[in-house]
């Protein structure tokens, strides 16, 4: 367990003195299209606080975006990574390789669905294991096309920002983009023209009626769905989507692949979010929570694909650094000793109650959704009328700020809530913040 107090202090008002001095320097120094959420700088973080500059201790929902799952500086991802850096910190697998590269894809054949033959590779980033699962997937079935999905996001590289929806901030200006991306719409219940039931019998007669007539099943490559849409807004897909989904692709030797990168790693309850729909991905990516903070990412899959790949196709110069594969290792090691799928579940069972509850009293909360410790609360302007209440959603967020309640929002509209605490947070943590979390609404909603 963390060291640092498990409350909240709030000394100073948010951000402090120091923290505005330190943001000050970076407008002197780091690129103004670097954006800042919460503009308090961290020096300390561990269990579900995070200490600032200003000696503030902030509760965090939001775990650097699902990365520190396992807690920050968590106590076998430190031990590791500090005899690892002791060890060597670098070769280049390329070039003299070492176990623990091993030793991560053994885990990730282990624990991602399905029990086929599979292999692995190693990557930095999320971005970069979805290029790289496109480039495979495109290798192997000698096809191009790549479907995504309206508010997908897979990452802010050329070709992920051609997969990822929103235009604002990911893709404005920022184009050409790759080609061979095609879109179509999300399995979106709460938005679906005629609502949730028509959208679990309709969603895959969309999809497979639109890639069929606008790419053709035999010239597309491979269909990328995240199973539950993060940065798009924790949309959780109709009953049975994905798992159909899937189905007609294998019928049409489509690679279907799983972007796991926020879902995986007990955020959602499970391993992945895939065991929830009962399907076993031909390809699946992850990176945030693998690592608990080191940069780490993989792409996991079917054997036959993984080995289609003429030797040296895949790979570069950082993908699978001793360090952050010594992280994962520990981070991994952390989820199966505190069983953390059980843990997210139980943090499901704290926030949904509070969630449903303030939902009562508030039209403007038109849905709560979510899995795990993946939850969210997408809110609108109330009785009926949908029109996303993005100013709401902003102005909640900068409430939670200044209480001292890191959180974040998403959704292509700016008009989700979202909550992704750490999993090392105590149960009076979690209900701390959630205190905080509800007079911020009720300060902001009236
Ligand atoms: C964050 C994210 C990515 C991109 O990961 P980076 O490490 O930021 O490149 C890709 N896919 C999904 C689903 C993500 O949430």
């Amino acid at each position: 367990m963390s060291t640092i107090e498990q409350r909240r202090i709030l000394s100073t008002a948010i951000p402090g003195p120091r923290s505005e001095e330190l943001h000050r320097r970076k407008a002197a120094t780091v690129s103004a299209g670097v954006g800042v959420g919460l503009p308090v700088y961290v020096e300390r973080a561990g269990g579900g606080i995070l200490v600032d500059a200003d000696g503030n201790q902030l509760i965090d929902f939001g775990s650097g975006i699902a990365v520190t799952t396992v807690g920050n500086a968590a106590p076998h991802v430190v031990e590791r990574v500090q005899q690892q850096v002791d060890d060597f910190t670098h070769t280049c697998f390329m070039v003299t390789p070492y176990a623990e590269y091993l030793d991560v894809c053994e885990q990730l054949n282990e624990l991602t669905p399905g029990d086929h033959d599979k292999r692995s590779a190693l990557f930095n980033s999320g971005a970069e294991a979805v290029e790289n699962a496109v480039k495979i997937a495109r290798h192997y079935t000698g096809r191009q096309a790549v479907v995504a999905f309206d508010h997908g996001y897979h990452g802010r590289t050329n070709l992920t920002m051609a997969l990822t929806a929103k235009n604002m901030p990911y893709k404005h200006k920022f184009g050409p983009f790759a080609g061979e991306i095609y879109r179509v719409p999300a399995s979106y219940p709460f938005r679906w023209p005629g609502g949730p039931a028509d959208c679990a019998k309709e969603s895959l007669d969309v999809v497979t009626t639109m890639i069929h007539a606008q790419v053709g099943e035999e010239n597309c490559a491979a269909v990328i769905l995240e199973p539950i849409q993060g940065e798009g807004g924790f949309i959780v897909p109709a009953p049975g989507f994905v798992k159909s989904l899937a189905e007609w692709c294998a019928e049409h030797g489509i690679v279907f692949i799983a972007d796991e990168v926020q879902t995986g790693f007990c955020r959602t309850g499970d391993w992945f979010a895939s065991e929830h729909e009962e399907v076993v991905p031909d390809l699946i990516t992850t990176a945030k929570g693998i690592a608990g903070g080191l940069p780490l990412a993989g792409v996991t899959g079917r054997a036959e694909i993984m080995d289609a790949i003429h030797a040296s196709g895949l790979g570069g110069t950082y993908g699978g650094n001793p360090v952050a594969c010594a992280a994962a290792l520990g981070a991994i090691e952390t989820m199966k000793e505190e069983d953390l799928a059980t843990r997210a579940r139980q943090v499901e069972a704290i926030f949904l109650p509070r969630l449903r509850a303030l939902a009562e009293r508030y039209p403007q909360i038109g849905d709560i959704r979510g899995r795990g410790a993946m939850l969210a609360i997408e809110l609108v302007n109330g009785g009926g009328d949908l029109t996303p209440a993005s100013e709401l959603t902003a102005t909640v967020n900068r409430n939670c700020h200044a209480e001292g309640l890191v959180t974040l929002t998403c959704g292509t509209y700016g008009n989700v809530f979202r909550f992704l605490p750490p999993l090392s947070a105590s149960d009076e943590l979690l209900t701390e913040g959630l205190d905080i979390f509800e007079a911020a609404f009720e300060k902001a909603a009236g």
